[in-house]
């Protein structure tokens, strides 16, 4: 009992894992029973958000 383990933040871009301290890093293998929440590390958020700043002001 206690609080799960094995919960994993994922980069769906990058594939990068965050740890409990908030880095994130490369991990080549994933536990079976880990539960994967995707999202986006900062790096890949920024990217992602520098390509959607230049149609939004194109819509404008
Ligand atoms: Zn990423």
């Amino acid at each position: 009992m206690g609080r799960p383990a094995g919960f994993i933040v994922m980069c769906c871009v990058c594939r990068k894992v965050r740890s409990n301290t908030g880095k994130w890093y490369k991990r080549r293998h994933l536990s079976h029973n880990s539960i994967v929440s995707h999202t986006y590390c900062p790096v890949c958020a920024e990217k992602i958000m520098a390509e959607i700043r230049p149609q939004a002001i194109s819509n404008n």
